[in-house]
């Protein structure tokens, strides 16, 4: 199903997703060295309720998990990419730590995540990876406007990531998002221009590249939901939540 909102949603739309700008913001500037990812978790839980915002996360129970997932966030650390489930972990110098947040709020949600180093040291490769997700976010939501393909964007943001030299996994990507967390269309981080889902206002979608640094094979670790890169190498991910508008995409998760 394809959801295409109202005004009047747009309007709740542009409120769940400050709420999770914010929340990830609180989240990271808490993400230190010794800090654990369980009370990321717990933050994370009092965060939402504080707001009167509901976790897409905590009941959340789809087939590729072992649901259902019983967390607030995704914690992923290192060789963990996405849906890392929060486990008993204090964070590292130099950690590669992943946040993905969707929260529901006035019954619209907003799903978005960062990649950050923990602690003072600034490992290149790491932060090169970071930058690549990014940058590659960037180019996807540049292409985003009436009239665009879908693979217009996933076509922007693969040109990235494969210049960047990060082989590219086709299994999970971005989403249309609205009243759920997962909605069509699915966004492929890699794609062919002029091909797909025609971007209409009113239309939500979730971008998110990540890669993992030098594969593009995904393993489940035994938790039954974090995926790991199969090479144990370190991964990143970026993701926003955007609206399509009269003239170009609208980021409703970003950050101050
Ligand atoms: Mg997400
Ligand atoms: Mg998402």
């Amino acid at each position: 199903m394809i959801e295409i909102l109202t005004p009047a949603e747009l309007a709740r739309a542009r409120d769940t997703g400050a709420l999770v700008a914010h929340i990830l913001q609180t989240l990271q500037s808490r993400s230190v060295v010794g800090t654990n990812l369980l009370d990321i978790d717990r933050w994370t839980r009092d965060l939402i309720v504080e707001a009167g915002a509901q976790s897409c996360y905590v009941d959340y129970a789809p087939s590729f998990g072992r649901g259902p997932f019983g967390h607030y966030i995704c914690t992923s650390v290192n060789d963990a990419v996405l849906h890392g489930l929060p486990h008993d972990y204090r964070l590292a110098d130099g950690d590669l730590l992943t946040l993905d947040l969707a929260v529901v709020l006035g019954g619209v949600a907003a799903d978005s995540a960062l990649s950050f180093v923990v602690g003072d040291s600034r490992p290149p490769d790491r932060v090169a990876m970071i930058d690549a997700t990014e940058r590659a976010l960037a180019a996807g939501i540049a292409a985003a406007r009436p009239g665009a393909r879908i693979g217009d964007l996933s076509h922007a943001i693969g040109t990235v990531l494969t210049a960047a030299g990060y082989p590219i996994n086709t299994q999970f990507g971005g989403h249309g998002i609205g009243s759920t967390m997962h909605q069509d269309p699915h966004v492929s981080n890699t794609g062919r221009p002029g091909r797909g889902y025609p971007l209409r206002p009113g239309l939500l979608l979730a971008l998110e590249p990540w890669v993992m640094a030098d594969t593009a094979e995904l393993v489940t670790d035994a938790d039954g939901w974090t995926l790991r890169s199969a090479t144990g190498c370190v991964t990143a991910h970026s993701e926003h939540t955007i609206a399509i508008t009269d003239d170009g995409a609208e980021i409703l998760t970003l950050r101050t």
